[in-house]
């Protein structure tokens, strides 16, 4: 079988080297614009700050190397202009020798990629501009950065933020333009908020709701406009405002592309059109909590995605199951992860949802060095199915959010969560794990143990006569709190019932939703209409609400 392959990084060489894998006999092609393969994306950003300091070690593979590994036949500086469907060729320029030239295939693999977005902004074609995707990229990135001065990187997604660390490392002052009221869309904004924060304190200045207009060259310089009035100087700029699928090929060769704007492949990867399959960034793939197409632009499902359309070819019947968007990013030593869905999404989606939020601890508290982790669960009403978890902090978020995605994945519930059996060692976790937590609240919701409120829910419950009981002590509650509420500390609370009101609904808050449920039971049980607020204090400071101090 001859088999020629259109990318030979992420999808592209790991086909490769699985059909390889596979059989001997087949004669493999791997066509790369670029002249790297198989380098390492998600490092960029790293060399660019200098935490890897050998750009070899991006080079997963050199051509040579990886043509010698797996016996290919890698072409870099060769970009597959079009593609004959029914002919079963492909028309390729060699751009090194500056020529063209015509190869037949069996079976044709793409995974062409992303590619980072332009906006048409009077000055985005600065040479002083930059975007990152490959290495080429890295090393103009890399040699700026070296020269100081200060930098604006546009976008607060993954990259942008990875960038705004990386040069903050090299000393580069950063301003961050974001269009949107948070960074990290795909959270919710409450849960970017912690993220915000560990930037701002690292020195990075966020600048939220601001549209860049114009870029504007002066003296070797750069000032960049935004739509609201702002000006900010800058040594150069970093566009990280999204990427979009490598669809031209694809769509020129009159394959089949999806409302995304993704190819569409079915569940072996294979296009509309037979014998063509495609992976990685420039496909859309089903989302498996809400069914609906998405464009997960991850290194995992590129990978997966590479495997099974691998195999598909030698006619194997794995299948590729959909993706749940399990990502991790790094912010200043604050880790940020997130698999499954979004309140934001599920509400636009119209899909029911209950949500729980918690603050427990990594690991046991009387353990030296343990941190605070900050949790979102979203879950259905029905049967507590999880739907998508969100976790911040120091230490921990990433392997609670590693065990909830592969509950996501298996159609778990939340009772599962708190019944999973999970390492437990005083400097590791708990005996009760934060992913037990998160499913006994998730579990104390669904059941009717536990009425939860909401901080953005607080107002409308305060205008129809709800109070709220702070429970904290009394140097929590001087330090920050819920303007006009009543404070009564919960060990004193039995004591002190007759001084909390019966006409309306009583919000009980705490520091982060564990003794505002006791006292929320108490209430219950003596005939209030009692509602914990939803990881206490720490979740209403995340609202960015305001708040009372002193007295
Ligand atoms: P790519 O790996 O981008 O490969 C596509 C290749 O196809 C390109 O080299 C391109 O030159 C080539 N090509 C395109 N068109 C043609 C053509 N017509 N002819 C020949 N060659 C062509 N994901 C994570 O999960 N975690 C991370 O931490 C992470 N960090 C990232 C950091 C950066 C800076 C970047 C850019 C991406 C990051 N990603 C991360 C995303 C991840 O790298 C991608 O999801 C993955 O590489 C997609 O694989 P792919 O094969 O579809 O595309």
């Amino acid at each position: 079988m001859k088999i020629v392959i259109v990318g030979g990084v992420a999808g592209g060489a790991t086909a490769a080297a699985r059909l390889r894998r596979l059989s001997e006999d087949s004669e493999i092609i791997v066509l790369e614009r670029g002249p790297d393969v198989s380098f390492a994306n998600c490092g960029l950003p790293y060399y660019i700050g200098g935490v890897i300091e050998d750009r070899e070690e991006l080079l997963l593979h050199t051509p040579e190397s990886l043509s010698q590994r797996y016996r290919l036949d890698v072409r870099v500086k060769s970009e597959a202009l079009s593609i004959d469907t029914a002919g079963k060729t492909i028309r390729i320029r060699d751009i090194a020798g500056n020529r063209e030239y015509t190869e037949t295939f069996d079976k044709l693999l793409l995974s062409p990629g992303a590619f980072p977005v332009r906006p048409p902004i009077p000055g985005a074609d600065n040479p002083l501009v930059r975007t990152l995707r490959n290495v080429s990229d890295t090393d103009a990135l890399t040699e700026l950065a070296l020269k100081g001065g200060n930098a604006v990187v546009v976008g607060g997604g993954f990259i942008g933020i990875e960038m705004a660390e990386s040069l903050c490392r090299r000393g580069i002052a950063v301003d961050l333009v974001e269009a949107r009221p948070q960074i990290l869309w795909n959270l919710d904004p409450e849960m970017a908020w912690p993220a915000q924060k560990r930037m701002e304190k690292n020195g990075v200045r966020v600048r939220l709701n601001e549209t860049v207009s114009a870029i504007t060259p002066q003296d070797n310089r750069l000032t960049v406009t935004t739509k609201s009035g702002l000006t900010l100087p800058a040594s150069f700029v970093l566009l990280a405002i999204g990427v979009k699928p490598e669809t031209s090929l694809a769509r020129e060769a009159g394959i089949q592309i999806g409302v995304t704007g993704g190819i569409q492949v079915d569940e072996k990867m294979r296009t509309s059109s037979p014998d063509i399959y495609a992976v990685g960034d420039a496909v859309e793939v089903s989302h498996r909590v809400t069914g609906k197409p998405v464009l997960p632009y991850l290194a995992g499902p590129a990978n997966r995605q590479a495997r099974i359309a691998a195999d598909s070819m030698m006619g194997r019947a794995e299948k590729y199951s959909g993706a749940i968007t399990t990502a991790i990013v790094g912010i200043f030593g604050l880790q940020v992860a997130s698999s499954g869905v979004t309140e934001k999404t599920l509400k636009a989606e119209s899909i029911p949802y209950l949500k729980a939020y918690l603050h427990p601890l990594n690991h046991a508290g009387y353990y030296p060095g343990g941190s605070r982790l900050h949790m979102k669960i979203l879950f259905t009403p029905k049967d507590g199915r999880i739907l998508g978890i969100q976790a911040v902090g120091d230490e921990g978020a990433d392997k609670r959010v590693d065990v909830i995605a592969l509950a996501i994945r298996s159609g778990m519930t939340v009772n599962d969560l708190a019944e999973a059996e999970l390492a437990y060692a005083p400097q590791f976790g708990s005996a009760r794990d934060p992913v037990n937590q998160a499913g006994l609240v998730a579990g104390n919701i669904l059941s009717g143990d536990m009425v939860p409120a909401y901080p953005d829910e607080l107002a409308g419950l305060q205008a129809k006569g709800a109070i709220i009981l702070d429970v904290r002590t009394k140097s929590e509650f001087r330090l920050g709190r819920i303007p006009n509420s009543l404070h009564i500390p919960i060990d004193d609370l039995r004591t002190r019932l007759g001084e909390v009101p019966k006409k309306g609904p009583v919000i009980v808050c705490c520091q982060v939703g564990l003794r505002g449920y006791v006292a929320a039971r108490i209430l219950v049980q003596s005939g209030y209409d009692a509602r914990n607020l939803m990881g206490g204090f720490l979740t209403y400071e995340s609202f960015g609400l305001e708040i009372a101090k002193g007295g």
